[in-house]
């Protein structure tokens, strides 16, 4: 099924910002918004009186600044952290929710960790108090989930995935800037 492609979206500098489904990334190019950069091989979309070329990978002609965007996102970064570890307390396996949850620092701030999704885990409040300013060794509070697990969260995870059946992304996938991600 050609609705069910996910496309490549890359920003004007070549970052990968994403995927958007086959619909979405037809309407942007056949707007100008966006260029194909690969086509995904011989596919077309029709409609009654057009056929597109199905896209793999596109580029924003314009360039947009993600950092700044997601900074204004950081509710949902935190969410999506959450998510990503399956609204578990990474040290003691407790499940919550979005509202009691905490995400704590792995490596504290005080110790210069920092304040992106790597270094950040869903914690419930007992366990976020219990470790404290302490690595989780110090803490003698082992993470569940592997550090790589951690390293690939959120989108790149998803992008990692898709990367696997689709080879022609490879080669974009890797110029992502680590983002920014800003909790209070
Ligand atoms: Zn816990």
């Amino acid at each position: 099924m050609v609705f069910s492609r996910r496309v490549l979206l890359l920003n004007a500098s070549y970052e990968a910002l994403g995927t958007v489904d086959v619909p979405r990334a037809v309407r942007l190019v056949y707007k100008r918004t966006a260029e194909t950069i690969v086509r995904d091989g011989t596919r077309v979309l029709r409609s009654q009186h057009f056929t597109f070329e199905v896209p793999s990978i596109i580029r924003l002609v314009e360039y947009v600044d993600v950092r700044r965007r997601r900074r204004g996102q950081a509710g949902k970064q935190r969410q999506r952290i959450l998510m990503r570890d399956r609204m578990r307390c990474q040290y003691c396996g407790v499940r919550g929710t979005l509202f009691d949850l905490t995400l704590d620092h792995i490596m504290p701030r005080s110790r210069g960790g920092r304040t992106e999704a790597e270094n950040l885990c869903a914690a419930c409040i007992v366990c976020n108090q219990r470790k404290g300013d302490r690595t989780p060794d110090e803490a003698r509070m082992p993470l569940l989930a592997s550090p790589s697990a951690l390293r690939y969260g959120l989108d790149r995870a998803v992008l990692h995935h898709f990367a696997l059946t689709r080879p022609e992304w490879r080669p974009y996938l890797f110029l992502d800037a680590d983002a920014e991600i800003n909790v209070a």
